[in-house]
């Protein structure tokens, strides 16, 4: 077993992430989209650090940044760990840059401390996940795993009408052209030639992500450390409920059919079922609109979308399913008219049992207070669950607050996760036998 990290990891991650706040558009909290100067800056930044710290830097064609410490008996695998370095609008300092900067900690004193790992290990920093300029989400671990071909990008348009493939054009990147700065590039080779390759990877033996929790779990259970057994699967629709505008003061009240009305008691019997159903089931119906929203005039058609969210398929389908057949119900009983579009339809991500338990193991030997659980939001770690082991670590956000310049972690739970990430990365990376190691 590996012994804690020296007392000034801690604060190397720390002045890293203070490092990484600072690339941000004006505002208050973080504001770091993809493909802006802000984004340029920060993967630049990363870039000049890991080759600072002795690892081999790149950056594939849509802007992920690799730092890779090789191993003594490479068999053409990787063990990756990271997250994402884009922010949402006015978001705080932990959000992805977390899990990039205690992977590039954790790397940095692995090798100080034991030198050449026998598995290779890379630090990724990828270039999007949260959906925030684009229409898209995943944009760099999508590409990373076969989700995206790449070619979205010319039809992809952001608020002010630029393309995806524009916004790469103009950081260097997607034409084979690499936004290397000239201190990182001497470190981008390998065997001397230049890794100029796509996106997409068939290599990679394991994912571990370190993630804020952006829940209040940890918090309200006084753990420092979640071992995430799984990310929730989501179903979204959209959801009409139509019924007759007509004017409100010569309408009487048992000649109406009020789509507004209506769709208040689906709201309500959508409330009723969740709660009914319990954790880790979550339901939200986030936007309403009204037509034709006159303060004279009956509702005649009202929209609203639904998100539904639990970690296990049968059990989200068999939900979604009863819910609908009452929307259905409720709808009918009124003379109202129901069309429910299906948006969007993922699966649950389960993540690897042996990775979770050699967490759950790590955390025991440290003494570290830690919880099973699961995740209701979406990280990059998703999409390398069906392809390999995935694994993902959690620390306390407080007050469950995150997309928010109140977003905030201890020092205390931020060393935690770094402690765990890293005793994890050495059993892969160190040791004969990988995560079984004890
Ligand atoms: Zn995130």
């Amino acid at each position: 077993m590996m012994r804690p990290l020296p007392q000034e990891a801690a604060g190397e991650l720390l002045e890293l992430l203070e490092e990484l706040a600072a690339f941000s558009a004006p505002g208050p909290g973080v504001t770091r989209l993809l493909y802006t100067p802000e984004w340029c800056g920060a993967q630049h930044f990363l870039q000049e650090r890991m080759a600072e710290l002795g690892l081999e830097v790149r950056m594939d064609q849509v802007g992920n940044v690799y730092g890779r410490l090789a191993g003594a008996e490479p068999d053409g695998k990787v063990i990756l760990t990271g997250s994402h370095i884009d922010t949402v609008m006015n978001g705080g300092r932990y959000d992805g840059a977390y899990g990039v900067a205690a992977a590039i900690t954790a790397l940095h004193y692995l090798r100080m401390i034991f030198g050449q790992p026998l598995r290779t290990l890379e630090v990724v920093s990828f270039c999007e996940e949260e959906g925030s300029r684009f229409p898209l989400t995943f944009w760099g671990s999508g590409n990373v795993t076969g989700l995206y071909k790449g070619s979205e990008a010319a039809g992809c348009l952001d608020a002010e009408g630029i393309s995806l493939a524009e916004a790469m054009s103009a950081c260097g990147l997607g034409n084979g052209s690499l936004a290397v700065p000239a201190a990182a590039a001497s470190a981008d080779t390998e065997g001397g030639r230049r890794l100029t390759g796509g996106a997409l990877r068939s290599d990679i033996a394991a994912y571990v992500e370190l993630h804020i929790e952006q829940g209040i779990t940890l918090e309200r259970s006084f753990r420092s450390i979640g071992v995430v057994q799984a990310i929730a699967g989501q179903r979204r629709y959209l959801v009409k409920v139509s019924g007759t505008a007509n004017h409100a003061g010569t309408t009487p009240m048992g000649l109406r059919r009020d789509a507004l009305a209506g769709a208040a008691e689906l709201l309500l019997a959508l409330e009723r079922y969740a709660i009914a159903e319990g954790d880790p089931l979550v339901a939200t119906a986030g936007r309403l609109e009204v037509y034709p929203g006159t303060p004279n005039v009956i509702p005649g058609e009202v929209q609203f979308t639904l998100d539904i969210r639990h970690s296990e398929a049968g059990a989200l389908e068999r939900f979604s399913s009863a819910l609908l057949a009452e929307f259905a119900a409720l709808s009918g009983r009124r003379g109202l008219a129901l069309d429910v579009q299906p948006v969007l339809a993922t699966l649950p991500s389960p993540m690897d049992q042996e990775l979770c338990a050699a967490l759950e193991d790590i955390c025991r030997q440290q003494g570290m207070p830690y919880r099973s659980m699961v995740s209701g939001a979406g990280h990059d770690a998703q999409l390398f669950a069906p392809r390999c082991p995935a694994a993902m670590i959690f620390v306390p956000s407080r007050a469950g607050i995150s997309h928010s310049p109140e977003e905030y972690t201890s020092p205390e739970d931020l060393a935690a996760g770094l402690e765990v990430l890293t005793a994890m990365l050495y059993r892969l990376a160190y040791t004969e036998n990988g995560a079984a190691a004890t």
